[in-house]
């Protein structure tokens, strides 16, 4: 099956947020199901530089004019054939993908992106003579008008399905609508059946829209965000799709995410020799300068900071973890004021709190290595990663009862226990409290060391891989396209 992937980021080159992972996870974990995927990025400095023995495939113009070289080529770091679009003046920029030094989005975000998914079209209606996808599948607004374009190639075309996976709906790609004749859509796409949405032109709805199937990444957030409480003006739109709609639960790449292999960390570890976890976790402790109190359990956070992750609630009970001897490290970056109210706690705690403001992949790494715990209180979450690395690392998820953390983490309540099912701490009620009382039973349950161990153990060892998502998407594209194709 010839799938196209379709991403802004991809680890290690761009990252984020856990869109980068599995844009990098799922290709390789689709080929070694037998698959045959490409990949379309933007030609971000950093992608440039990874790819080897490219060629030039096409010289185009954009639908407004600009000039525009697609390459094709070897991405080194992940193994995989690419299509790249070489355009400097759009995508080499100081700043992150999608914003300035100052933190303002470009202001040709709209045209740097509706590339994207042009680009994709041009693929699917026969660009590379020697290599035609099947399958369009996009990711995230930034490549959702993909999946318009498509749907308007001329009819003679072979028809191409178009997936597109949502992995945050709270991030829509809204433009000013005069913008919309720039793009060489046809004057019908902007209107409440397409990509208009409360007057704007939103890059979110013309995925949900007009793609073939749409996914998102657990199958909880597919519920909700067919409401109206998560469902970003959407719900209605993503209610009429519900037959379209599939929640499909990311994995961990295990190349990058496997303590017993990992290069990052200073002692390996698994889930049956758990020595080296406790040797990371000393080392992090004395490398930090937090106390060493051998009985204190360590909680970690790896996180954006933004509103939607919910570290308030963990400034919040900050006292009673200290109290009760436990201590924390967190990494992040984000929100200013958040920043700052988590260095002044690391400054009046210095033993027990250690704060990092920035964006460190092998210091994360650490952290779930070293740590006890951690937390993940997100108002919402679409799947979220961490968890999952925390499970994988032996560092037990506490998590919000949301979405993709819904769908991977079991309280440690006593019939969970007996049931041997638990890996995990869970509130249900977004609020200080409901965080409270599942940080009370961590601590209750780290002072009991067997069960501590048997939960951690079978939190070690659960299946997280790509392998079952990668078999979950090749059935869905099979059913996309159930003809034999033909270049
Ligand atoms: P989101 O995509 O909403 O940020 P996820 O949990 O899906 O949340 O993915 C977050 C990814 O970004 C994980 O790989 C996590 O380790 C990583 N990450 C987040 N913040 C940092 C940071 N400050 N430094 C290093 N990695 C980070």
């Amino acid at each position: 099956m010839k799938v196209l992937q379709v991403s802004a980021e991809i680890f290690p080159l761009i990252k984020t947020g856990g869109l980068a992972d599995v844009a990098a996870a799922l290709p390789v974990a689709l080929n070694a199901a037998g698959g045959d995927t490409r990949l379309l990025l933007p030609g971000f400095a950093p992608i440039m530089a990874d790819l080897r023995a490219s060629k030039v495939l096409a010289v185009l113009a954009a639908p407004w004019g600009e000039r525009l070289v697609v390459r094709r080529g070897h991405l080194a770091s992940l193994d995989l054939l690419a299509y790249v679009i070489d355009r400097p003046e759009l995508y080499c920029r100081p700043g992150t993908p999608y914003e300035d030094l100052q933190h303002q989005p470009f202001a040709d975000n709209y045209r740097r992106f509706a590339l994207l998914g042009w680009v994709a079209s041009r693929l699917a209606s026969g660009l590379d003579s020697d290599w035609r996808p099947q399958v369009v599948h996009s990711h995230d607004w930034h490549a959702a008008l993909a999946s318009a374009y498509v749907a308007f190639l001329p009819v003679q075309n072979v028809h191409v399905a178009s997936v597109y996976t949502v992995h945050n709906l709270a991030y829509d790609g809204l433009f000013a609508p005069r913008h919309f004749f720039e793009l060489g859509l046809p004057p019908g796409a902007f209107s409440v059946d397409g990509l208009e949405f409360h007057g704007q032109m939103s890059f979110m709805k013309a995925g949900l829209y007009f793609s073939d199937h749409i996914t998102t990444v657990s199958p909880s957030y597919a519920l909700e965000i067919q409401t109206p409480e998560d469902g970003y003006g959407m719900d209605g739109l993503l209610r009429l799709r519900a037959n379209a709609l599939t929640g499909i639960l990311n994995g961990v790449d295990e190349s990058v995410w496997d303590p017993a292999r990992d290069p990052a960390i200073s002692d390996p570890f698994d889930a049956h020799n758990t020595e080296g976890k406790r040797r990371c976790k000393a080392w992090l402790r004395q490398e930090l300068g937090l106390a060493v109190q051998n009985d204190a359990p360590l909680f970690g956070i790896v996180s954006r900071i933004t509103e939607q992750k919910g570290l308030h609630l963990v400034l919040n009970v900050l006292d009673e973890l200290l109290a009760q001897g436990g201590q924390l490290v967190m990494m992040g970056e984000g929100d200013p004021e958040m920043e700052a109210a988590f260095r002044q706690r690391a400054l009046a705690s210095p033993q027990a709190v250690s704060v990092h403001i920035g964006y460190n992949e092998r210091f994360a790494h650490r952290i779930f290595a070293a740590t006890d715990v951690t937390l993940v209180p997100s108002s919402f979450e679409p799947c979220g990663l961490t968890q999952l690395y925390g499970l994988k690392y032996g560092s037990l998820p506490l998590v919000h009862h949301v979405g993709g953390l819904a769908d991977t983490v079991v309280d440690c309540t006593l019939e969970d226990l007996a049931n041997e099912t638990a890996n995990g701490f869970v509130f249900y009620r977004f609020d200080a409290q409901g965080l409270r009382r599942a940080m009370s039973r961590a601590f209750a349950l780290y002072a009991r060391k067997a069960e501590w161990r048997a939960v951690r153990k079978r939190a070690m060892s659960q299946p997280l891989g790509w392998d079952k998502a990668a078999a979950q998407y090749v059935n869905l594209y099979r059913k996309l396209c159930p003809e034999p194709f033909q270049n």
